[in-house]
């Protein structure tokens, strides 16, 4: 699954169903240890992964759906085969479902159906090799797991649409079933509906007939060549357009319904073929199933979904044509799904515990295709930023990517699995070698398909390719947490002929973990030497004849560390022309961080990198960001030339859009300001208005206000960027009077991304009024709209509500945050939620104090642009 704010999660903990017929809960309010006692204990039984009775073969759903009722009606037979001799009862998650009957065979048996639960109870004489069908007659009005989408006044939906939504454990909203990863099935759906209706489902589309009632057509699908686990079922309903093509002999479908832009739709759909031969060269095995499909639908609670060999996509990924250069991003989502076809769909993670083996190999291959497709300075540039986000997270708050023990409910959260299990695998493939690390995984790959893995599956495999021993590995990696923090400096003795390197490992001990071992990677001119690393200062001395031009470390980009090398200038040009795409990236970085009169030396070949067409395009984003921090009065000029060059529509999006961001970093000039607001008026790309918007309301109030309100107001642009940004400048800039302007994009039914910036917009005006009645009043008109949110079904909307009320809500708001503690599902958040609760019963408004920490930013940024004023106007006097 791909989420845009990305927070790992894991099941609730529910009551077991610990012996047969009994289901025993045991409530236990808050941490079974008191604060301060530490201790490990084992993962809580039944709480992540609840134990089994019978494994699942086939699954066969026969299902009506109403789309304007909102209603499922119909049966779901299992064929089972007990995994105990003698067993008597049978217990499956479901939610709310109206169960009439369940049968085996033409034998009706007894049920009982708990809140999240139903018992069956079973005729004598079944043996453990033998399976038999359970067939469930039932109806539902699903309030999760299927999701109804209708137009009507003030939806923002076009068209009427159903689509389901099974991770991690909510298919049990609309068929009952064992609703954990760990019991895969075949699958066959057939879904009746009435007629102008388009079914998707997972594998191939068996048959399409007229139902028994009139006006209605029944869809028969069944994945052929493979089985799923539950929270892979999947359908979805709607007038949808279809648009085909092919990858080798096998079908690829893409479905849209409204207006979509036929090219993008285009694009998307010739991109899967390369994508799914990309990956099946890489991995080995062929893509798995015999049929691709991808739907887009209205207002999806995540960007993307997996479901084997039937991927969901949110509508609004899909852009126009031209807007590809600048935003990479749906391609990115297209491979992210393509990849978990293979990992998390062929080979699933036995637990969510651990998903990295999903997430984590789905993020790393989706920057292996974009490697593929757009280059290794682009891979490079998005490897740096990976490890710099996941580097400083794991510094102020390690965790681990996998939890072996619990502290009694105590303990953080696991660390997130897309980036930091990106992280981890590319550190093995540069550990390992590309061959050695490919095999493995080809072996992983062919070992573990259709079957359940964890990560000490994938550590086996990897020891037996590569011959070493990975324990050290995945104990810090993988089982632990935190990074390194290196301090790097080397010096050149001319008399002695020697080069001396020191490396210091200076990260604050955390949570019991202190120094870490690994192998570091220097490139010196072009040589690259590897050395162990296990002590908290090391230091390396070679013989040489004269000083290297440059030392690029860990040019490959195998750690994942913060990293601060100690070089000049002249040293990070050098290393501009490394021979590694990561080193030539960390050179960019290298120059960027150069402070007051140590940058000169190099000012001059940045304009030049900058300015000239012939440079990759990388590296003259990276000499515009460059630029933007240095801000001195001549790189200003220079990126307004560049981008008055640019903006002629033959240059490069991507380099116009960096431009119009960098210009936001540098000191308010009225030549920047116009140029920023000619790019917002004229500037055909709504993600390059948009960043125009955003980088004036950095420098400018007056200008920037009635913009934003037009832009809040103006017609759809991509992914609402436009209306976004708008909000965003009315937090930054607006007043008590334009939150009535926000209110519309803050009501439910407006699109996720622009309610969520709508509200936070709201809270920054009110934070800006005066404590008191004022304040009070000013909270009033959007705390309702913020208690709504923490009913949404989307992840980042409950997130900003419970953001949002934590830092206005009042006394009538704790009480709805308390029922989303017991109902929420993402551990993140359930912590979140009560930090909130603390956080209102302990505010304490009637003593006037600073809380604007948006005003206080602003002025510690204007304080720091006059320091860097008075120290360019210095150096410009130094030079003449
Ligand atoms: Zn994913």
């Amino acid at each position: 699954m791909l989420r845009l704010h990305l927070i790992s999660s894991r099941p609730p903990c529910r009551p077991a169903s610990l012996l047969l017929g009994l289901c025993i809960t045991l409530f236990v309010a808050g941490p079974a240890l008191a604060a301060g006692e530490l201790s490990l204990q084992p993962e809580p039984r039944g709480s992540i992964s609840p134990d089994r009775q019978v494994d699942i073969e086939h699954l066969e759903l026969d299902l009506s759906l109403e789309l304007e009722q909102g209603r499922v009606a119909g049966s779901a037979t299992h064929r089972v085969r007990p995994l105990i001799e003698g067993l008597r009862q049978l217990s499956f998650d479901q939610v709310g479902l109206r169960i009439e009957q369940v049968r085996l065979g033409d034998q009706l048996l007894t049920f009982r159906l708990s809140d999240e639960h139903v018992h069956v109870q079973l005729p004598e004489g079944l043996v453990s090799d033998q399976s038999f069908e359970l067939r469930f007659d039932y109806s539902a009005e699903p309030d999760n797991g299927l999701h109804f989408r209708l137009p009507a006044r003030n939806s923002p939906d076009s068209y009427p649409e159903v689509w389901s939504q099974g991770e991690n454990e909510d298919s049990r909203y609309w068929f009952p079933t064992y609703d954990a990863p760990r019991d895969r099935f075949t699958y066959e759906g057939r879904y009746t509906v009435a007629k102008g209706l388009r079914v998707v489902s997972n594998g191939t589309l068996v048959a399409q007939e007229p139902a028994d009632r009139t006006g209605y057509t029944r869809w028969h699908y069944r994945l052929d060549g493979g089985d799923l686990v539950s929270y892979l079922v999947m359908v979805a309903v709607a007038p949808y357009q279809e648009w085909t093509g092919t990858w080798r002999d096998r079908p690829l479908h893409f479905y849209a319904a409204g207006d979509a832009d036929e090219a993008a739709v285009r694009g998307l759909l010739d991109r899967t073929g390369a994508i799914l031969e990309f990956f099946s060269d890489l991995i080995g095995t062929d893509y798995p199933y015999e049929v691709y499909r991808q739907v887009l639908v209205q207002r999806f609670i995540y960007t993307g979904m997996e479901n084997t060999a039937a991927t969901v996509l949110d509508r609004g990924l899909l852009g126009s044509a031209e807007d590809d250069a600048i935003n990479p991003w749906p391609e990115a989502v297209v491979a992210h799904e393509a990849a978990h076809q293979w990992f998390g769909d062929l080979l699933t993670c036995r637990t969510f515990r651990h998903l990295w083996l999903n997430e984590g190999f789905a993020t790393f291959f989706t920057d292996l295709w974009m490697e593929h497709s757009r280059g290794p300075a682009f891979a490079a540039r998005k490897l740096r930023q990976r490890y710099a986000t996941v580097a400083s997270q794991q510094q102020r708050r390690p965790s681990p990517l996998v939890k072996r023990f619990f502290n009694g409910g105590a303990e953080g959260a696991a660390a997130n699995p897309y980036r930091k299990g990106a992280a981890v695998l590319q550190m093995l493939r540069v550990l390992l070698g590309d061959e050695v690390f490919f095999r493995a995984i080809r072996r992983y790959v062919a070992q573990w398909h259709n079957g359940l893995v964890q990560s000490s599956d994938l550590q086996r495999i990897l020891e037996q390719e590569s011959g070493l021993y990975l324990d050290w590995f995945f104990d810090q990696w993988v089982y632990m947490g935190g990074s390194p923090k290196l301090k790097i400096s080397h010096s050149f003795d001319a008399n002695e002929s020697r080069l001396r390197i020191v490396i210091r490992q200076v990260q604050e001990a955390k949570a019991g973990i202190g120094l870490f071992q690994f192998p570091l990677e220097l490139e010196i001119d072009g040589q690259v030497e590897r050395i162990w690393i296990d002590s908290k200062e090391s230091a390396i001395q070679l013989e040489r004849e004269a000083a290297p031009g440059y030392i690029a470390v860990d040019p490959r980009g195998g750690l994942l560390a913060e990293i601060e090398t100690q070089q000049s200038a002249a040293q990070w040009l050098a290393q501009l022309s490394s021979p590694h795409p990561y080193a030539v990236e960390r050179a960019l970085q290298g120059l960027r961080a150069l402070k007051g009169s140590a940058r000169e030396p190099a000012r001059q070949s940045v304009h030049q990198l900058l300015a000239d067409p012939l440079v990759p395009i990388e590296r003259r984003l990276g000499a515009a960001e460059i630029l933007s921090h240095w801000r001195s009065s001549e790189d200003v000029d220079a990126l307004l030339s560049s981008l008055a060059r640019e903006r002629a529509g033959e240059g490069s999006a991507a380099l116009r859009w960096e431009l119009v961001r960098g210009l936001g970093r540098v000191l308010p000039r009225e030549d920047v300001l116009v140029a920023l607001e000619e790019r917002l008026a004229r500037d055909p790309l709504d993600r390059i208005r948009a960043a125009a918007l955003s980088s004036l309301a950095r420098l400018e109030e007056e200008r920037v206000r009635p913009r934003a309100i037009a832009a809040l107001r103006s017609a759809v642009s991509e992914d609402w960027v436009v209306q976004r940004r708008g909000a965003d400048a009315l937090g930054r800039w607006g007043r008590v009077d334009d939150l009535s302007a926000l209110a519309a994009a803050r009501r439910s039914g407006s699109p996720s991304v622009l309610q969520n910036a709508a509200l936070w917009a709201s809270l920054q005006i009110a934070e800006r009024e005066p404590v008191g009645q004022r304040r009070e009043l000013a909270r009033s008109a959007f705390l309702g709209d913020a208690e709504a949110m923490l009913h949404d079904r989307n992840l980042r909307t409950r997130q900003t509500a419970v953001s949002v009320l934590s830092r206005a809500g009042d006394r009538g708001s704790i009480s709805a945050l308390e029922a989303l503690a017991v109902r929420e599902d993402n551990e993140s958040l359930r912590e979140r939620v009560h930090a909130a609760v603390k956080a209102i019963r302990t505010r304490k408004d009637e003593e006037p104090k600073e809380t604007d920490g948006e005003l206080k930013a602003r002025l510690k940024g204007l304080e720091d642009r006059i320091k860097e004023m008075e120290r360019s106007v210095k150096e410009l006097g130094e030079r003449r």
